[in-house]
């Protein structure tokens, strides 16, 4: 299997290729050439095995220039039973009705990205290994808080590789926050940018593609690569529990094989819900694709009219990993909608970095639109969702997931649909416990962080996960600041060159 790019349709490379390298050279994102198929009959049979084993399944067929027993290394070591909370690695709670909610934050860092972010260090030292020669391996991050954390936690100490991360300085949890500036390794940096997540998403997308800094990095023997969810390594492992959870449906008795499932996705930079795609391309049989969004609803907007457009207001919400303007993964998805048309994809996006702005024809919009449906709620709406799933229903949600209730529970008034639906569960409530906390109680109170988190406990009862709660005793290791127009600098500075 090769892959190609969303703006040059001659690019061929392998998956290692495309793992190692991040992005492509003019800018395009890597995507399989072909999605490869799952029979009913295959998809039923990967019910009988375990999460790693219903991983491995799934990414041999995209991973196919991997061996057996790299892919095992791969997978076993990525989702072992000490780094997971939870044995089943992504397990799926029932609510009420058709409503199941598939939980995704049972990993070292407590939010979703650990799902693809435990794994993508091995796929990357892997397909490193097999195109990369001894290069030192830098990964930049730009993150809107949980996957600067969650690929610390990946690539700390990982032989050959260095990590630096940029994070809007006011635009975090403090929990978040506390994560990335107490993360340990001798690998690893973190610096706070003066700017929000799109601003440190464009600096580094730049710093990528920038020749002349790929040069001097490789006459000191590094290459940088990109554990954002524009680096396919990202997004393959996401497709993965996608089947799981409709394995767990069958099991649990709300499906028959062959039934449909809707999936809810709260969604930043589609990444998650591009994932959902891949699996329903697979042959998985998802109906519809609900994206939900917060108040920054660019995406809601485009799934309606068919236009993007970023220039509009930024605001700051309760779920910060979903404050974002510019989706880098729809591009995925528009270059396979549209029939793989390059020069088209190179258009539009020529069109958003100018004006900020494209369309897309009323055809290609209807074809979205049979898969896809989208919805956005405001910060009420957020803090009674919390409120309600906890009175009603004993089940504490964090605010990414309440953002992605509440859009399904409007659009099941609206649509009347009544298919099973997982909706994604992809932080704990943990990571922002003061908003849940003020959302359970309806007061808000003047306590620390860690007073939040134990008064949350207290209230609800939740269990604390282990990760955050020894936090405490970490000791503060970074408090790097930078304007957005100096990461570059900043860069070369952390890397010693
Ligand atoms: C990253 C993140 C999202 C958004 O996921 P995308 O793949 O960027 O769409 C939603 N919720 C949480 C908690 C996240 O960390």
């Amino acid at each position: 299997m090769l892959y190609t790019s969303t703006r040059d349709n001659t690019v061929k490379v392998t998956a290692a290729q495309a793992i190692a390298q991040g992005i492509s050279a003019e800018g395009g994102l890597f995507v399989p050439e072909v999605i490869p198929k799952l029979s009913m009959a295959e998809i039923t049979a990967l019910c009988k095995l375990d999460y790693i084993g219903r991983a491995k399944a799934i990414l041999r067929l995209y991973l196919s220039d991997f061996t057996e027993e790299e892919l095992a290394y791969c997978v076993e070591g990525a989702y072992r039973a000490d780094k997971f909370s939870s044995s089943k690695i992504a397990p799926v709670v029932p609510i009420a009705g058709n409503e199941h909610i598939l939980e995704l934050w049972h990993g070292p860092t407590c939010a979703f990205k650990d799902m693809a972010l435990q794994l993508l260090p091995y796929l990357m030292t892997v397909a490193a290994g097999k195109t990369a020669g001894d290069k030192t391996i830098v990964i930049l991050v730009a993150t809107s808080g949980d996957t600067g954390k969650a690929a610390l936690e990946g690539f700390r100490d990982v032989k050959n590789t260095k990590i630096l991360v940029f994070y809007p300085n006011d635009g975090v949890s403090p929990m978040q926050e506390l994560q990335m500036v107490t993360q340990e390794g001798g690998n690893v940096s973190v610096c706070a940018i003066n700017g929000n997540f799109d601003d440190a998403q464009s600096a580094v997308k730049q710093i990528f593609t920038d020749r002349a800094i790929a040069e001097e990095l490789a006459a000191k023997g590094m290459m940088f690569s990109s554990a954002n969810s524009i680096n396919w390594g990202r997004l393959v492992p996401q497709i993965v529990y996608y089947f799981s959870a409709y394995c767990d449906l069958l099991e649990q008795g709300a499906l028959q094989a062959g039934d449909p499932m809707n999936a809810v996705v709260p969604t930043g930079n589609f990444g998650n819900i591009l994932a959902a795609y891949y699996a329903k391309e697979m042959g998985l049989p998802i109906q519809t694709l609900v994206c939900a969004s917060n108040t920054n609803n660019v995406l809601t907007d485009f799934l309606k009219t068919g236009t993007y457009d970023r220039n509009r207001a930024f605001y700051a919400t309760t779920s910060p990993s979903m404050d974002i303007l510019i989706s880098s993964n729809l591009e995925r998805l528009l270059y396979h909608m549209c029939g793989q048309d390059d020069a088209q994809i190179r258009a539009w996006m020529d069109q958003l970095s100018s004006s900020g702005a494209y369309s897309v024809p009323p055809a290609l919009l209807k074809q979205i639109q049979a898969v896809f449906e989208a919805g956005f709620c405001d910060e009420a709406a957020v803090d009674a969702t919390i409120h309600t799933m906890f009175e009603q229903y004993h089940y504490l949600c964090d605010t990414h997931t309440a953002v992605a209730v509440a859009v399904y529970e409007d659009y099941v008034q609206r649509a009347g649909d009544a298919v099973p639906t997982i909706i994604d569960s992809t932080a704990s409530p943990y990571k922002f416990s003061s908003s849940v906390l003020k959302a359970v109680t309806d007061e808000v109170q003047q306590l620390d962080e860690f007073q939040m988190v134990a008064e949350l406990h207290r209230v609800t009862g939740a269990a604390v996960p282990a990760p955050l709660a020894s936090l405490r005793e970490k000791q503060v290791r970074f408090s790097n600041l930078c304007n957005k127009e100096d990461m570059k600098c900043k860069v070369f500075e952390l890397l010693g060159i």
